[in-house]
């Protein structure tokens, strides 16, 4: 398995020091280049199950710039399984940097329509279905096997966080962090970015992953436009920000850090809070915005 390095570190800013606020980021980033972030705490247990079930052939889902398709891709690699990605879209005639980056690691694409890419139980049965070494991922490692993973985040903590911050794309990662604090009576308050536009659908979501009775907080309205969309006032802030060598990807991180920053100057926040923020990788995506306008991204 993956040894876990992911530090925790202080950011400093004069807005948080005038606020009375200390605020933390855990360098999930760093666990890997390519299994970064909450990627490998989602896919730990996936992958320690299709071992046991003697599965050598990994298959998942996701669109062109798919983090967990190169999580996938590489873990795969290491690990010693053959790995296929189901790819929402046209076959490209150049592939990506996030693609090429899978291909490096071994694995075969299929190309799939938008409407096609909607039933993936269907996909898998259609390519797979007499593949007995075949083994199903849910687009981004979503589903029950990855909760404990996340939830192993928190036993490496060492101090108390009043709130933790992180960006929710299917909400897996941010059910895994409610249940893992309220299995170890953690009074830490969980806030979930959604980086999707019209996003409601989260609470349903996590609900049937976890139960109801884990609490946790989600934040709608710093989606930016939506999934890999941005616009300039915020593209603005990310490089700004970027400056202080702290890099963030536009898609997860730079929206949660952002919606950070915009609660605490609407003193959402205690003075004297401690807050904890999760950096979850997927620092490859940013290269997409330079590879074409970050709207055409879907
Ligand atoms: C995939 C991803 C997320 C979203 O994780 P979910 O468990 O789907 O909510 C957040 N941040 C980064 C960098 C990601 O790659």
């Amino acid at each position: 398995m993956l040894p876990i390095y992911s530090p925790v570190e202080e950011i400093q800013n004069e807005l948080f020091k005038k606020k009375q606020l200390k605020v933390f980021i855990k360098r999930d980033d760093l666990i890997h280049p390519f299994i970064s972030g909450n990627k490998w705490r989602k896919l730990k247990y996936v992958i320690a199950d299709a071992h046991t079930t003697n599965k050598r052939h990994l298959i998942s889902f996701g669109g062109p710039y798919s983090n967990h398709l190169l999580a996938l891709a590489c873990a795969g690699a290491m690990f010693g399984f053959k790995t296929s990605g189901i790819v929402r879209g046209d076959e490209p005639r150049k592939l990506n940097h996030q693609l090429f980056l899978c291909s490096q690691f071994g694995m075969n694409f299929i190309f799939v329509s938008r409407d096609a890419y909607r039933d993936k139980e269907l996909l898998y049965d259609q390519y797979f279905g007499t593949d007995s070494d075949a083994y199903f991922i849910d687009e981004g490692g979503a589903g029950n096997l990855a909760l404990p993973g996340c939830a192993e985040l928190l036993d490496e903590l060492t101090d108390h966080y009043d709130h933790l911050f992180l960006a929710c794309g299917t909400g897996t990662t941010l059910a895994g962090i409610a249940m893992g604090a309220s299995h170890r009576n953690l009074s830490t308050q969980i806030e979930g970015i959604a980086v999707l536009k019209g996003a409601g659908f989260l609470h349903t979501d996590i609900q049937n992953l976890i139960g109801t009775e884990h609490h946790y907080k989600l934040h709608l309205d710093y989606h930016q436009g939506g999934y890999a969309k941005t616009n300039m006032d915020y593209l603005n802030w990310l490089f700004k920000f970027n400056k202080t060598g702290l890099l963030l990807d536009h898609v997860y991180t730079g929206k949660m850090m952002y919606a950070l920053f915009d609660l605490i100057k609407k003193d959402y926040f205690k003075p004297g809070s401690n807050i904890l923020t999760i950096h979850t990788g997927g620092l490859t995506g940013l290269l997409g915005l330079n590879e074409q306008s970050a709207t055409e991204q879907l």
